[in-house]
């Protein structure tokens, strides 16, 4: 379609919230994408961390193919083979402790969701005190957007859910001032994603984790975005550099997890987190659906028999190593393929670098003003990223 028209078909008809589309995209293989003049663009976002195998990967059109060629859906007064066997590989790649489980519903809003819920229910009830760190996105929903932090996302929508209280980022004693037996759960993103992939200062969760157990409030990790071997291991948290041998209570899934596919995990750790709902406080129609199962266990399995792992740590590492030698690169943050960059100079204008990247065929992300996100899918090659470090100098500088 030509593009005046795809852009007004798009704005007569579809809601205006996420602002008018960069492009209409047509089609996707491997780590390109391609709009409908046939122009190709390297996707170095990957749908925001979600194509974790690229696009039309064939392990996964497979699986989702035949799974839609088997059975498609079913309410969950049932069960099928693809949810069981993806519930018994994520116990298998978080090496949970028996009478831990997984609730799988839709998104990582819906992952969060969840997890408030079980919040709310710490200790039997009545610990109205959740807590949340500043730079924190935690999701777009009621609930999960009384977690974000941006003033921006939640107040146009108060009164929002009571009871969340948001902590100054990396500060310890903070934290420690703010949980107390009024607490039912702290909230972290091992690295925060939405603010410009950004780590917390060492010490920090192991504070976490030490404060919340002695309270007797959960710990839950929102993982939606770090997760599914983006930052090296398969959960951030799993890295000692990053998680400090930290157990959590819950962990939240999505983004990744389901390789294009719509699922979310809220996994509880332990029969004692397992057993904070009971049978009909919670659900979902479309949950654990048969083809969002396949599709998430055909990621799973082939980020293992590829060695996806090791390879976004490896590149990931040579990345940094080589972006934080390019003029105009202030500081490169983040671990793996989830990446942040940090742009030098007074005034600095992500969006601007972000457009004339787009304009030069590389899909990348202006996720503040001042900082470019890199979330490629984990099979890019060396070979495929190298123009894009080659062209960067130029997108940095001029106009
Ligand atoms: C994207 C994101 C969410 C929300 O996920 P949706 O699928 O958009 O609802 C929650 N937490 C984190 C850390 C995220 O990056």
């Amino acid at each position: 379609m030509s593009e005046t028209t795809w852009r007004e078909d798009f704005s007569r008809v579809l809601s205006p919230v996420f602002g008018a589309p960069q492009l209409e995209l047509v089609r996707g293989q491997g780590s390109y994408v391609w709009d409908a003049e046939g122009r190709q663009y390297l996707d170095l976002l990957a749908g925001i961390a979600v194509n974790a195998l690229g696009h039309c990967h064939p392990a996964w059109v497979m699986a989702v193919t035949e799974q839609a060629a088997t059975l498609g859906h079913i309410s969950n007064f049932f069960t099928s083979p693809p949810q069981i066997a993806l519930a018994e590989k994520i116990h298998e790649i978080l090496n949970l402790p028996t009478g831990s489980a997984v609730f799988l519903s839709n998104s990582g809003a819906e992952a969060n969701e969840a997890a408030l819920k079980m919040a709310r229910r710490t200790g039997g009830g009545g610990r109205p005190i959740i807590i949340a760190v500043d730079g924190a996105f935690h999701g777009r929903t009621m609930g999960a957007l009384a977690l974000t932090a941006k003033a921006a996302y939640r107040e146009p929508f108060a009164p929002g859910v009571p009871g969340v209280v948001h902590v100054p980022f990396g500060d310890v004693d903070a934290l420690a001032a703010a949980v107390n037996d009024t607490t039912a759960a702290v909230f972290i993103e091992p690295i925060q994603g939405e603010v410009g992939v950004r780590r917390h200062p060492p010490g920090y969760l192991r504070a976490a984790r030490e404060l919340t157990s002695a309270a007797g409030a959960l710990l839950v990790l929102d993982e939606v975005q770090s997760g599914i071997g983006r930052t090296g291991t398969w959960f951030a948290h799993q890295d000692p550099a990053i998680g400090e041998g930290v157990v959590p209570d819950i962990i939240t899934s999505a983004k990744g997890l389901g390789g294009g596919l719509p699922i979310g995990a809220t996994i509880t750790v332990g029969a004692e987190n397992t057993g904070l709902l009971s049978a009909g406080q919670h659900g979902t129609t479309f949950g654990g659906n048969p083809i969002a199962c396949a599709a998430a266990l055909a990621v799973l399995t082939t980020i293992e028999s590829e060695g996806l792992i090791d390879h976004a740590r490896r590149l990931g590492e040579k990345l940094t190593t080589e972006l934080a030698s390019i003029p105009g690169i202030a500081e490169v943050t983040g671990q793996g393929l989830l990446l942040g960059l940090g742009l030098d100079g007074e005034n600095p204008d992500a969006k601007a670098v972000a457009k004339r990247a787009l304009e030069a065929g590389f899909i990348v992300n202006a996720v503040t003003p001042e900082r470019l996100r890199l979330a490629p899918p984990l099979t890019i090659t060396d070979e495929e990223i190298a123009p894009f470090l080659a062209a960067l100098p130029d997108l940095l500088t001029h106009d």
